[in-house]
């Protein structure tokens, strides 16, 4: 197991979905507003960088490989709500489902430290 968290070495959540936003949350969180556009009347959501791919426009790096979020504390909501398989000891079939789209592994609970190790 690699002590990086396991996202940071995906980022297929990233690239697979796409993610919609209540309008007023661009301004709640601070979000450039660049990196939107209009939905419907009520909705956003994040640009992304080909409509194939759904690649968020705010990805940084290789997926699946060394990712991130470039916007990771204002991220939106349905970022926050999406939980990496067995983080809190339970299955994602939302991470499973992307990473599968991206030729990874489904994560399992050895991806994660033990709860009271150090690593
Ligand atoms: S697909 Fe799962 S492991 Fe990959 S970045 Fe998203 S939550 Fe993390
Ligand atoms: S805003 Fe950040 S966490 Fe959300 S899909 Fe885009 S890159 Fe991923």
């Amino acid at each position: 197991m690699s002590d990086a968290h396991p996202c940071l070495r995906c980022g297929a959540c990233c690239s697979a979905f796409r993610v919609a936003m209540y309008w007023s949350e661009v301004d709640d969180r601070g979000i450039d507003p660049a990196l939107t556009r209009k939905l419907d009347p009520l909705r956003v959501e994040m640009r992304v960088t080909d409509t194939a791919s759904l690649r968020c426009i705010a990805l940084q790096g290789t997926l699946g490989v060394d990712t991130h979020c470039s916007i990771y504390a204002a991220r939106p909501s349905p970022c926050r709500e999406l939980q990496a398989a067995w983080e809190g000891g339970t299955p994602s079939p939302q991470c499973d489902r992307a990473r599968a789209r991206h030729g990874l592994p489904p994560l399992t609970p050895e991806d994660w430290p033990a709860p009271g190790s150090d690593c």
